[in-house]
């Protein structure tokens, strides 16, 4: 279940929408994937509570629009400093809802938060501007407004950190927004909108649905086929953004999409080997390997490749797998069943083509969704875990020999979200930078993702960039305006 909370308020089991609590005819639970127990039931909403929550946020948008930037950002800062002082309780939460280590979700609390604050002081930036024109008798204006009611759709890997990189932008710019977490983790996202509530948000900027896996769907569809909404923002998979993609067509909406990885991570043999084994840790078992910028495939050099297998290998085995509550534990559960069956899929596969088990590579004693990390070897490029994404803490690493191979082969893919290589040499690094087909290209380091940096991929990993000073035109429309007469 979840431990008794400092502050049982913010475990809610109601949706909001329009600044109040509400039911819907039927209910579905919210079970910990540590031990399958329910934590809560939360309304099973549709079609019509969507249109009801997008009705609220359309009625609310020209108030809130209205707004200076400066107000705004005043009621979002507030919310930032409530999620920080009930920071213990939202990670409870979250831990229990989504099963990551507790330490672990106490940093995507931070993580989180740090958006809302940015965003916050984002708003009073939102500057337009004059420009030059041809014509004598004529002044040319560019202005910014909020692009109007917006919708997200959420995903259960990050279930507060994913809502808040574009909640905070939609709001700081003037829209107001109709939130669908994902259907395994929606308590993180009504705890936020409990201390929006308190934070003074007003009625209908902020609403959040809940639905079942199956009627996800169906508020999915309302919320694309509505001509009222603006934009979508969605994090998930590639296929539910091609989904999503195409339903939005008929209204023209504008999209904000986080897909899919398959983030290759390269070791040359000029690394500094001790930070690559760091890095690769990080990289490939935060989360449990539930990360869309988790590594998903080692390159290593032939020089270094025997020692580096080793390396990870003995890491991995000292890692200690449990329930997220528990001291110590740096991985928890996968999120279902489904997920645990990939990994094993993954696994197989390789095996059966030639690849080596070398730490790990079976269910833990646990049982349940809890999987050993796992280290292959001897991993040749047509092996499914080297072609699709297996989110889950599974290492496969393949040799290479030359700079030139390697860049091929990671960029031999349909994704380009994140991508990390190691090496020492300047004029390397600078080329493989530039050579990556990645948004995201993590240089001797891990750990690339915060607030001020932009986030988000190239090809089919997404569209549009979260976070930064380039998130917030996600939420913004240039307006042109010519001013004649003078
Ligand atoms: P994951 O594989 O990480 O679960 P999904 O892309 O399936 O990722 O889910 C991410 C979010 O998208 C969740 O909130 C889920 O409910 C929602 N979702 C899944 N399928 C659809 C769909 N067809 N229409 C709308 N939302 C969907």
């Amino acid at each position: 279940g979840i431990p008794k909370l400092n502050d049982s308020a913010l475990l809610r089991n109601q949706a909001y929408v329009n600044g109040a609590w509400i039911d819907a005819a039927s209910t579905f639970d919210v079970r910990n994937p540590a031990d399958g127990a329910t934590i809560a039931s939360v309304p099973n909403m549709g079609k019509a509570e969507t249109q009801g929550a997008i009705d609220a946020a359309n009625k609310a948008f020209p108030d809130w629009s209205a707004r200076t930037g400066k107000e705004r950002a005043a009621v979002l800062r507030a919310w930032f400093d409530l999620i920080l002082a009930h920071a213990d309780d939202l990670a409870a939460i979250m831990t229990a809802e989504q099963g990551k280590p507790l330490i672990e979700a106490k940093g995507e609390v931070q993580y989180g938060a740090s958006f809302i604050e940015w965003f916050a002081e984002e708003a009073k930036r939102v500057n337009g501007d004059v420009l030059s024109s041809p014509w004598a008798d004529r002044r040319m204006l560019a202005l910014k407004q909020p692009i109007g009611v917006c919708a997200s759709i959420t995903p259960w890997n990050f279930p507060l950190a994913m809502i808040t990189r574009k909640v905070a932008p939609a709001i700081a710019a003037g829209c107001t927004i109709v939130i669908k977490p994902a259907e395994q983790t929606p308590l993180s996202a009504l705890a936020l909108a409990e201390l929006a509530h308190r934070a003074g948000m007003p009625p209908g900027v902020i609403n959040v649905v809940t639905a079942d896996g199956s009627r996800s769907i169906e508020v999915g569809e309302a919320l694309c086929a509505s001509t009222i909404v603006r934009h979508l923002s969605f994090t998930g998979s590639t296929p539910v953004g091609r989904i999503l993609m195409q339903q939005c067509a008929p209204t023209v909406k504008k999209l904000s999409l986080e897909l899919g990885g398959h983030a290759p991570f390269i070791v040359f043999e000029d690394a500094d080997l001790d930070a690559a084994v760091k890095g690769a840790v990080q990289t490939k078992y935060r989360n449990a390997g539930q990360v869309c910028i988790a590594t998903n495939r080692f390159y290593v050099h032939e020089a270094v490749y025997d020692a580096f297998v080793s390396r990870l290998a003995a890491n991995s085995a000292k890692i200690k797998v449990g329930n997220g509550f528990e001291q110590g534990v740096s991985i928890g559960p996968l999120i279902d069943q489904q997920a645990v069956a990939k990994v094993e899929e993954h696994i197989a596969d390789a095996v059966a083509r030639g690849a080596k088990v070398e730490s790990g590579g079976k269910k833990h004693a646990l049982g349940g969704q809890f999987y050993e990390p796992t280290v292959l070897s001897q991993i040749t490029g047509e092996m499914k875990i080297m072609r699709e994404e297996t989110f889950g803490p599974v290492a496969a690493v393949m040799k290479f020999s030359t700079e030139e191979e390697v860049i091929a082969a990671a960029n031999n893919t349909e994704y380009g979200l994140a991508s990390y290589f190691y090496s020492r040499d300047i004029g390397r690094i600078w080329r493989v930078a530039e050579k990556l087909e990645y948004g995201m290209v993590g240089v001797n380091t891990g750990a690339i993702s915060n607030e001020v940096a932009p986030f988000g991929g190239v090809k089919q990993s997404g569209l549009g960039r979260e976070g930064s000073k380039y998130g917030i035109d996600e939420y913004l429309e240039m307006k042109y305006v010519c001013l004649g007469g003078i």
